[in-house]
């Protein structure tokens, strides 16, 4: 009941807006239920016929209900129903004329049609609502991730969203699609029989359904158990994926350092334990069946030995019969809704954590436009810390419009995240960031982050066409801009050669571009964005040294006119920088022009030595 209850809130916001095609799909389901207590009529109704007409009767007699009930609507009902097919139907002492051989041949297939039409029209109604609802879950899921700050995505693999976006919607639209028509039609269609069953006899009934209630434990216990197997699939789920993902985009290492049945072993492991979770689930899910069609036939038996005790009439022991058999049938069938439930609840509870996010990096409500920089860029007194540790303290800069500014240290130093601060991709923890004296925090990350341009050594080519990988930089660049901005990066010549120019598909399915390609694109990219200031994170330091030259000449040019940070591991590309700061343990420890730090014999000069950069 709790997962029933978690699942509706979770999903209610989303299914709402579907809601009439739900209601619809809904009472199409209790139609169906209901629709299933024909059967019980008409086998009994076929085997009347058998009979011969003088020990037929029409409809059971009032007397025959329970506790003085007395239902006249219900026998009109079918009374007239019963005089309706009389001259359609077969019966015992009449000649069979062609209109009862064709009543006889299609009385039943017309019950079923009818049931499966509804079943159908149902499944259409809420199947829709299902999917559509399940589209909207999965867009809601993409907006969330991407509004979420850089702290959330640090240390969570690829496989932790996969699994989220197609396991746990998964589960909720299958939930969505079959849980919810079968968590409706079959506790209708069970009311309904037992009603029917009631009416044809209410004492066979008694006896009939006395084990109905206790079909109920192996479902309650299985469920329980699915629930936890669902838990643990998950889990272990996550692992698989982010093992595919690590092993298949990592493979030219683990070819190079002959890791093959090192992976192979670990994907065995997880293989094992999911096989063996399969399994459990399996064992629990089959013997459920079992349990549930033996108590019907015990059922059936009590009922067998009841009507000879009582020598009741045959018809209507077949039209019991029938009604019982098809009783546990639904019962049956709401185990595996059962299992619908556990396993979306499963999902629900992962996607409620990610809903539950609240980004530690937000926008204000009252955010303003910033205007392109006029003047400065600063740190002041800026402290930050991932964990306990700070990473940078008490950290000054000032940057004039127009000024190149290097950064160095070593490994670790805390350039990277002087970078992540400039971009707001984290908030400082004392201090703060001013672009012409205005926080950053005060203004909208479009308009901040629009301002500047990021070349990073980590390219990203995206799945797209030439074009469309630059115009990234900037959605709306013309086809002009898109030339020119490449021309300007010195990727123009290679991409006029490439099959099929600016139209040529990239990234994993398209053409394989070179390093120093890649890195060209991203400039041209980074020249379309028009942007004021321009971020370069060890943009060259992938690159051999054919390739940087062939980048660093992109790279000048895109410096001109603009404020640019420049992280740097090699210190020969700061040579055109106004100032280098040298990081250390979050501190600057050294500032100055590239000769002037040369000349000082420190931190700077020590590194350039062992870079093999001449320092006198
Ligand atoms: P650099 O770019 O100079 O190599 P970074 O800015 O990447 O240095 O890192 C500075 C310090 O912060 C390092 O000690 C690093 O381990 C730590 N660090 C970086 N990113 C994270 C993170 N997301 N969570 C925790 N610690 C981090």
């Amino acid at each position: 009941m709790d997962q029933i209850r978690s699942i509706i809130s979770f999903g209610w916001p989303f299914i709402r807006r579907y809601r009439t095609r739900l209601y619809v799909g809904i009472l199409l389901c209790v139609f169906y239920g209901a629709f299933n207590a024909s059967f019980v009529w008409g086998t009994k109704t076929l085997f009347e016929r058998l009979e011969p007409a003088t020990e037929r009767k029409i409809a059971s007699p009032e007397s025959d209900l329970p506790f003085g009930f007395k239902s006249n609507a219900f026998e009109k009902a079918i009374t007239l129903l019963d005089q309706r097919v009389d001259t359609w139907l077969p019966k015992s002492g009449e000649p069979l004329n062609i209109q009862r051989i064709m009543g006889g041949l299609l009385f039943l297939p017309i019950l079923v049609a009818i049931r499966g039409g509804i079943g159908y029209a149902s499944a259409y109604f809420l199947g829709w609502a299902g999917e559509n609802t399940v589209k909207d879950v999965r867009v809601a899921v993409h907006q969330k991730l991407q509004s979420l700050s850089f702290d959330f995505f640090h240390g969570k693999s690829v496989g932790d969203h996969t699994m989220l976006i197609n396991r746990g919607t998964g589960s909720l639209q299958r939930c969505l699609t079959f849980g919810i028509a079968d968590s409706i039609k079959e506790p209708f269609t069970i009311v309904s029989l037992v009603v029917a069953l009631f009416l044809l006899d209410w004492q066979l009934a008694l006896f009939g359904i006395v084990l109905v209630p206790l079909s109920a434990v192996p479902i309650v216990i299985v469920g329980r158990k699915l629930r936890r197997m669902a838990k643990i699939t998950y889990s272990r789920g996550v692992e698989q994926d982010s093992l595919m993902m690590e092993a298949y985009t990592n493979i030219k290492n683990i070819k190079a350092y002959g890791l093959e049945s090192f992976q192979i072993a670990r994907f065995r492991e997880i293989y094992g334990i999911l096989a063996t979770v399969g399994m459990k689930t399996l064992k629990a899910r089959q013997a459920q069946n079992p349990i549930i069609e033996v108590m019907s036939m015990v059922g059936a038996g009590v009922i067998i030995i009841f009507v000879f005790q009582s020598g009741k009439a045959v018809p209507e022991f077949v039209g019991f019969l029938t009604g019982m058999i098809m009783l546990y049938q639904p019962i049956k069938k709401l185990g595996g809704v059962n299992q619908y439930y556990q396993e979306a609840s499963v999902g629900v509870e992962m996607l409620r954590n990610v809903f539950d996010q609240v980004p530690s990096v937000q926008e204000q409500a009252d955010a303003k436009q910033l205007a392109p920089i006029d003047g400065q860029l600063t740190f002041e007194g800026v402290e930050f810390s991932y964990t306990d540790e700070a990473v940078l303290r008490d950290f000054d800069l000032v940057l004039s419009k127009g000024m190149k500014i290097g950064v160095v240290g070593e490994s670790g130093a805390g350039k990277s995240t002087l970078v992540s601060l400039l971009l707001r991709f984290y908030d400082p923890t004392k201090g703060r960031v001013t672009i012409d004296g205005v926080d950053i925090r005060e203004v909208t990350f479009e308009s901040l982050r629009g301002q500047m341009a990021l070349v990073s050594q980590e390219v990203v080519i995206f799945d797209q066409t030439v074009a469309e990988n630059i115009s990234c930089g900037n959605l709306g660049a013309s086809r002009e801009e898109i030339v020119a901005a490449a021309k300007a990066a010195n990727a123009h010549e290679f991409i006029e050669d490439l099959p099929e120019g600016y139209e040529t598909r990239l990234g994993e399915q398209g053409t394989r571009l070179s390093g120093g390609q890649r890195q060209r694109i991203a400039i041209a990219r980074a020249f379309v964005r028009q942007a004021p200031i321009l971020i370069l994170d060890e943009a060259t330091a992938a690159l051999d040294s054919k390739a940087e030259s062939e980048v660093q000449g992109a790279i000048d040019r895109l410096e001109e006119g603009r404020t640019v940070v420049c992280v740097a591991h090699r210190l020969s590309t700061l040579r055109g920088m106004d100032k280098i700061i040298v990081l250390g343990e979050g501190r600057v420890v050294e500032e100055g022009g590239f000769a002037e730090l040369l000349k000082r014999d420190g931190v700077f000069a020590e590194m350039a030595r062992k870079q093999g950069l001449a320092t006198s």
